[in-house]
């Protein structure tokens, strides 16, 4: 049978090909490792790991920051057979030992930027019997810990036999969390795998091509629409340590990059920091990629005219690997605002929100409510996960009939373009009307003070929700200019107009970027400044 290789497969085979061909730059470290020096780290790394004990199927758990030796690790981990468990840095340390205890891992990663957030929960991990602190500097290493670094530069080269399928998995992914606890997503190496080919296809990546991983490596997105396609293409990947807008640009010009993913609103900080630098060229970027949250279309339109003319954009979940759906630079411009349409091999189907299963009958090939209308999206592709880890019942909710229920709500243009709306969950019922904040929300955004919006439903003894709104903007900015502004526009019907105004100086997110809006509706509006 035809077979996918599993992800550090997928690095062999490139490296057989493309010895010389740099792989891996890290300017915070001067470092630039070919695919022949990359793949030899990474033996190293396996072996050390098998050395330490780790076999098959264990579950090894990073918490480090994008550096050289994070790629090293991810692929160093999947080639001694472990299942590959990143846990996001800016969690608390109670999370943190949340995610590990969830995942039963055994073994921890970590480095000495993370170190407080390791000690601050040592006394909660319930699971984790080695600690590897992979720093250079062995002095630092704390007494709970092994100082792995200099296991891995004294280890074999050896290659390492191990019967991993593709079928295995080969992590366990948490979600964002921006609903509420994050769910660990099984995936397989075949799902990452088909994903990576896929991604490399619609995006018209070459070997040639240059990407910069200024998104943060323990993610879903980063990975597998930034380093791991790369890798299997035998393309260069410029790892930053962590995102900063100036550090970005001269990485796009001193290496050249051809193109560029940052999450929907970061491209605001790269525009500002463009504005401030004398010498951002940029002209070797023929590709912006955008994601995980909706982008302004006026700030793409502004990006088109500073950085690049061709944008794409891709929607999924950590659960589909991360993209289900995507739209070509070609298209961005027609259908502004769409996340496209089905991957390949994939279907969308957008059912009714009360809809527990897919219907049989669809209304149209696409549709099985009426074309145009907002309902929840579904979704099937060959990179969807197996299972949430160790949580049958959300697993039983989430895949229904082979279909995965999104919880996002959206919609179908009359050309077959897919919008997302909102999430199913934030959407207000007043007066018995469906209301999506996000179109409230893009009202707001169009008044030039202010920078960040988020509407929610408060409950409200006449109306069942009334509609309340919490800006971020300049500090002038009051509750009753947003009144007056939202009263005159005549982009919004009156029962969707806000009721109340917050001003605040910053709404929840996490560390993506998202607004974790169940924040605000547990917090009591009177702590709220007006
Ligand atoms: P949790 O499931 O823990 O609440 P999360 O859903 O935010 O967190 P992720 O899997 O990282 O975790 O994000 C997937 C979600 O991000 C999607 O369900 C969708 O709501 C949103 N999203 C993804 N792509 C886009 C996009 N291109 N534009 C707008 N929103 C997007
Ligand atoms: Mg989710």
């Amino acid at each position: 049978m035809a077979y996918l290789p599993t992800v550090p497969e997928t690095l062999t085979r490139t490296t057989r090909k493309y010895l010389d061909r740099e792989a891996i730059v890290y300017p915070r470290k001067n470092i630039r490792w070919t695919y022949e020096e990359f793949d030899e780290r990474v033996t190293r790394f396996a072996n050390a790991l098998r050395e330490a004990g780790v076999e098959k199927g264990d579950r090894v758990s990073l918490l480090m920051h994008n550096s050289a030796e994070f790629a090293v690790a991810v692929f160093g981990l999947l080639r001694a057979g472990a299942v590959f468990n990143p846990i996001n840095y800016r969690l608390a340390p109670g999370e943190v030992a949340y995610i590990l205890n969830d995942s039963a891992s055994t073994v921890l990663l970590f480095e000495e930027v993370t170190r407080d957030t390791v000690e601050g929960a040592l006394d909660q991990f319930d699971t984790v019997d080695r600690y590897l602190y992979v720093d250079d500097d062995v002095e630092a290493t704390p007494k709970y810990a092994e100082g792995f670094h200099s296991a891995v530069a004294n280890a074999s080269t050896a290659p390492i036999e191990i019967d991993v399928k593709s079928e295995d998995q080969y992590a366990i992914m948490y979600t964002s969390g921006t609903t509420g606890r994050p769910k660990g997503v099984v995936h397989s190496h075949r799902d990452a795998t088909y994903h990576n080919l896929m991604y490399l296809g619609r995006m018209d990546l070459d070997y040639e091509d240059v990407g910069v991983s200024a998104m943060p490596l323990y993610h879903n997105a980063e990975l597998n629409c930034g380093l791991f396609p790369r890798v299997n293409l035998g393309a260069k990947t410029v790892v930053l340590h962590q995102f900063d807008a100036e550090r970005v640009l001269e990485a796009v010009d001193n290496e050249r990059a051809t193109h560029l993913f940052v999450a929907s609103r970061t491209w605001s900080e790269l525009l500002a920091a463009a504005e401030t630098m004398d010498d951002f060229d940029g002209g070797s970027l023929g590709l912006g990629v955008y994601g995980a949250a909706p982008m302004p279309p006026t700030l793409l339109e502004r990006c088109m005219e500073v950085f690049c003319e061709d944008y794409a954009t891709a929607y999924g979940m950590t659960e589909m690997g991360p993209c289900a759906t995507f739209i070509r630079p070609d298209e961005v411009r027609d259908q502004l605002g769409s996340v496209g349409r089905a991957a390949p091999n994939h279907e969308v189907r957008i059912v009714e929100p009360t809809e527990t299963e897919c219907p049989a009958d669809p209304v149209t090939p696409r549709d099985t409510v009426p074309q145009g209308d907002t309902g929840e999206i579904i979704l099937q592709g060959p990179p969807m996960m197996s299972e949430y880890w160790n949580r049958p019942e959300k697993t039983g909710n989430a895949i229904r009939d082979g279909w995965f229920f999104t919880g996002d709500a959206g919609y179908f243009n009359e050309d077959g373009y897919l919008f997302l709306v909102d999430r199913i969950d934030d959407m207000i019922i007043s007066g018995g009307e469906n209301i999506y904040p996000t179109e409230i929300e893009n009202v707001l955004y169009e008044h030039d003070a202010v920078e960040a919006a988020a509407v929610i439903g408060e409950e409200d003894d006449e109306w069942g929700e009334r509609v309340v709104a919490y800006v971020v903007g300049d500090e002038d900015l009051d509750a009753d200019t947003l009144d007056a502004f939202c009263r005159d526009h005549d982009g919004l019907a009156d029962f969707k107009r806000p009721r109340e105004y917050y001003v605040i100086e910053e709404l929840p997110r996490n560390p993506s970027g998202k607004i974790q809006k169940f924040k605000l509706r547990e917090s009591d509006a009177d702590t709220a400044t007006d």
